[in-house]
């Protein structure tokens, strides 16, 4: 487990500007997540944390140390992302244990890890299904998975529950904070959605235009919001 400092982030894609001067600490096993409008640079973030995207300008260190020069799969890291990117020629289980078995772990260790975490999940009994004869609720349940088994320091999730329908989503975000609480590890989330980060989060950071709006408990932002733009978005009713 670990915690991620961002210093002095800045990223541009040629001329335009998408993030500016993100300064954050958040701490070990802390479940933060960033709320903004589309385009705001939430996902541009959670990729330079993964190291799937190189900052313009700034720092990233988790458990602090500096990993700016390190690979996506040295940072101890694990993203989920709202496609669920799973192999669809490969069995539930082959899925959840591809990452280990690239990493040379042996048979039985990724057949230990794989099953634990189908348990922790609630999908032991879809191990030797196929992507296709799941629903989007179980694919989502797998993609997460995926990311347990390789006992990550930290968890990026960009928009989890985007592409569920209302009701599991709201289903889902209660296994998202038991998942939290059951693992302890530090989360960071992404949403647009007022009320996933209002039950989910310990501290939101809100963000517009690629600047930090605001962070705080969510009701504490609910409360007293900095700006109107924070108000409207986390303060009011819609
Ligand atoms: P969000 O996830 O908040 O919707 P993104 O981080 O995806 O926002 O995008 C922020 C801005 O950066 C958008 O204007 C988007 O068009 C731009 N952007 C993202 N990725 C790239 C890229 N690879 N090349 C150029 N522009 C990009
Ligand atoms: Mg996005």
């Amino acid at each position: 487990m670990a915690g991620v400092r961002l210093q002095g982030i800045d990223k541009a894609f040629s001329e335009t500007r998408v993030l500016s001067g993100i300064d954050l600490d958040i701490a070990d096993g802390e479940f933060v997540v960033f709320v903004g409008p589309s385009g705001c640079g939430k996902s541009t973030l959670l990729r330079i944390i993964a190291g799937l995207e190189e900052p313009t300008a700034g720092d990233v260190l988790i458990g602090g140390e500096r990993v700016n020069h390190l690979s996506p799969a040295d940072r101890g890291i694990a993203m989920v992302f709202q496609s669920y990117a799973l192999y669809p020629q490969m069995s539930v289980a082959e899925n959840m244990g591809f990452a280990l078995k690239l990493a040379g772990v042996a048979k039985a260790e990724i057949a230990h890890a794989v099953a634990a975490a189908a348990e922790t999940l609630g999908i032991t009994q879809l191990l030797d299904r196929k992507p296709r004869a799941l629903s989007g609720g179980q694919r989502q349940r797998v993609a997460i998975g995926r990311a347990i088994v390789r006992q990550p320091r930290v968890f990026l999730f960009d928009e989890p529950l985007s592409n569920l329908d209302a009701s599991l989503r709201v289903r889902m975000r209660y296994e998202f904070a038991h998942l939290h609480k059951v693992l302890g590890t530090t989360m960071i989330y992404v949403t647009h959605d007022q009320i996933e980060a209002m039950t989910l989060a310990d501290r939101i950071v809100v963000l517009n235009g690629g600047r930090i709006e605001q962070v705080g408990a969510p009701m504490h932002l609910y409360e007293h919001p900095a700006t109107a733009f924070v108000g409207g978005f986390i303060g009011s009713p819609r």
